[in-house]
């Protein structure tokens, strides 16, 4: 074995073991060196014999050592993934000896696409460098985190892509929350603050302390006792962080870390009633969880000002912060209270409902994975604010179903049109797809009577015909125009003509409803075969559009995705 592989068996062997806490795993390391160098396969039992034995030395180091070397060794090169290439550096990569990120969702609503940026930025990121991805429940506030959100969560996350290393529920975490407001109350970093908050307001404003703020580290845990133990009702009493008293932006002065609240919770009921705030909690966990760095709104960035204060106090470095703008998406509803208010209104089905930007919206209407994906990462992680329209995601969409959706007549508002004089003919067979011959054809049947053929076309279709101008039925004839009312017509011939082509359906349609994204619904009637068809598959009705099927018996009903 050259010395060159001893050496890169060793460094993806400290490598690993340092992403799981000293232990290295041999099939882990393997894979990253077959990942790296192909050819290996050829020697995979040598390999596996070195492997494993580099292991077995490198789990007896310490994590220290095993960080100390591996720096000295500088870190495995990996090939880098297509998709990331567009993705700019993490700032300090050198600082950490690997990369933890995290997505930190408050399950007091459900994703929508603005969160996945975050999410997906901070997974992509941990992924390339190898490194750990926690998903982070920030449910500290007992009465808006929602029991359901959770699995809806997790669910659109998996849909995404987007699997963790590590999950935590902050519900979980409240004895270490304690523990270190305990020691800040010692230390006189914290106080709790029993004034009304329009007197602390005042006084804080004038950069002033408020009287809580004077009394010794003894009556604040005494205090501290108080809170825990219902001596006061929600309100009374806040632990406050100690700042600077002149910080320019009062907001940053003596913030709020902890509060009482008594509403139940849907993960610990009342076993709590003292409740970290945002700023405290997050900052304790990502230190705790060894978050090296935090992708975040750049909406954030004064509560990071709070939560590097806290750090301070706590003689712990602030993970290495990137922040990326603020991504609206036009033409849906995207607001958490907007959608929240909209659904117990009544004014919105659901969480899926199609007005709305959710990811539970978004995957309703047969938008993929790929193209959010796609969409997302193209702009990135720069601070300016963006815009994503859906007609951007729709282009990508298309980009990726256009080739796998079949195509299926889809008649909306049809008329009865009878055409004259039609040959003997009992069916059609038409392309499943125009670019892929091997999926075969689908059949229509034909509603014939005596020589007539009596068939259905869009009305709006039918309101662009003149009489004696020649038409085709799309992959079938060529038909004339006789009269409107009643609507009638004759046999031209069957030869492929550079005429105006209508989609139709004929015998054994069956009814057929689009819902649209502005939540109105076309009607309609489809070809039988979309009946032998399962839910959730995506067809293209041709020249309406792209849908995705969601119902089928008695009555097809889809939703409408783009066109
Ligand atoms: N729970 C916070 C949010 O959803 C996390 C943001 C952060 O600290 O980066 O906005």
């Amino acid at each position: 074995m050259s010395k060159d592989l001893q050496k890169l068996i060793r460094r993806w062997t400290l490598a690993n073991a340092i992403r799981h806490e000293g232990t290295a795993n041999v099939n882990a390391v393997v894979g990253k060196l077959i990942a790296e160098r192909p050819e290996l396969k050829e020697e995979i039992e040598d390999l596996k014999e070195s492997v494993e034995e580099t292991v077995k030395k490198v789990n007896k180091l310490t994590l220290d050592e095993q960080r100390g070397e591996l720096e000295g060794l500088g870190a495995p090169e990996r090939p880098e993934r297509e998709e990331e290439e567009g993705l700019p550096e993490l700032p300090d990569l050198d600082k950490y000896p690997t990369v933890v990120t995290r997505f930190a969702p408050n399950p007091n609503g459900p994703l929508h696409l603005g969160h996945v940026r975050t999410a997906l930025l901070s997974h992509e990121y941990a992924r390339k460098h190898d490194g750990k991805f926690i998903l982070r429940f920030e449910d500290t506030n007992p009465a808006n985190a929602r029991e359901e959100m959770y699995d809806l969560i997790r669910e659109n996350l998996k849909w995404l892509g987007i699997g963790w290393d590590e999950e935590f529920l902050q519900s979980d975490r409240l004895k270490t929350y304690y523990k270190y407001a305990e020691q800040l109350l010692r230390d006189e970093n914290a106080y709790i603050c029993t004034c009304k908050s329009s007197e602390f307001k005042k006084l804080r404003d004038k950069s002033k302390p408020c009287p809580c703020r004077e009394l010794d580290s003894r009556e604040q845990l005494e205090r501290w006792n108080g809170m825990l133990e219902g001596e006061f009702d929600e309100g009374e009493a806040v632990v406050r962080i100690k700042t600077d008293l002149k910080l320019p932006n009062p907001a940053l002065r003596d913030w709020p870390a902890l509060r009482i609240s008594t509403a139940s919770h849907p993960k610990v009921g009342k076993r709590y009633r003292v409740w970290p705030l945002y700023n405290f909690s997050v900052s304790i966990d990502d230190h705790e969880m060894k978050i090296t760095h935090v992708i975040r709104g750049k909406e954030h960035e004064v509560n990071e000002e709070r939560q590097r204060q806290l750090f301070n106090h706590l003689g712990w470095d602030y993970p290495t912060a990137v922040h990326h703008g603020r991504l609206s998406i036009s033409g849906v509803i995207l607001s958490k209270t907007k959608v929240m208010e909209g659904i117990q209104e009544g004014k919105f089905e659901d969480y899926d409902d199609v007005r709305l930007g959710t990811i539970a919206a978004i995957r309703r209407r047969g938008f993929t994975p790929q193209a959010i994906k796609q969409s997302i990462l193209e702009i990135g992680i720069t601070p300016v604010d963006s815009t994503l329209s859906l007609d951007t995601l729709a282009t990508e969409n298309r980009r990726i179903i256009d080739d796998k959706a079949n195509r299926y007549f889809f008649v909306k508002n049809p008329i009865e049109l009878t055409i004259q004089k039609v040959p003997e003919i009992e069916e059609a067979k038409l392309r499943l797809h125009p670019n892929h011959l091997e999926r075969g054809d689908r059949t229509l049947p034909l509603d014939r009577k005596d020589n007539s053929l009596i068939v259905k076309i869009p009305s709006k279709d039918f309101s662009k015909l003149s009489e004696g101008k020649v038409v085709r039925l799309k992959d079938l004839l060529n038909f004339k125009l006789t009269s409107r009312d009643p609507p009638e017509a004759e046999f031209e011939s069957f030869k492929v003509a550079d005429v105006l082509k209508i989609q139709w359906v004929s015998a054994e349609a069956i009814k057929a409803r689009v819902l649209k994204p502005d939540g109105t619904q076309d009607e309609g009637l489809s070809e039988p075969e979309v009946s032998k068809l399962e839910p959730g598959e995506l067809i293209q009705f041709e020249r309406y559009g792209f849908v995705k099927l969601e119902k089928i018996k008695p009555e097809i009903e889809a939703v409408f995705t783009h066109n």
